[in-house]
């Protein structure tokens, strides 16, 4: 078992750059810029989103991120959660991005990022 803790959420920055987009202020081409790995391992590894794309209304995927030195060359690649779980369970905590992509336009952000840790 793990648990997610010290959750640093961007949603407040999000729904600015969300409403900035919509006022005309920040141009589609600097928002939606999901590159084919970022869609491919959003396709493959991310999870539906229970909500809409905010730019296209397309179906959002969620892609889980792993980060740590104790990782290595696993450092900066998409898991899903039996992974992380297998991952903190050799190695102990690690940090893990939590990225919404849209596959339709694009969009993508980092929602948040979180410790995973084993539950003691
Ligand atoms: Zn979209």
């Amino acid at each position: 078992m793990i648990a997610y803790t010290h959750e640093v959420s961007h949603e407040w920055q999000r729904r600015v750059t969300v409403r900035e987009f919509h006022q005309g202020s920040l141009l589609i081409d600097d928002l939606c810029d999901a590159d084919f790995l970022l869609r491919a391992a959003a396709t493959h590894h991310g999870e539906d989103a229970q909500y809409p794309c905010p730019i296209c209304g397309g179906s959002l995927r969620v892609v889980k991120w792993v980060h740590s030195e104790k990782l290595g060359r696993r450092s900066n690649t998409a898991r899903s959660e039996d992974e992380i779980e297998q991952l903190v369970g050799e190695v102990g905590p690690i940090t893990v991005h939590f990225v919404e992509v849209c596959p339709v336009c694009k969009w993508n952000f980092l929602l948040k990022e979180v410790t995973a840790a084993p539950v003691v």
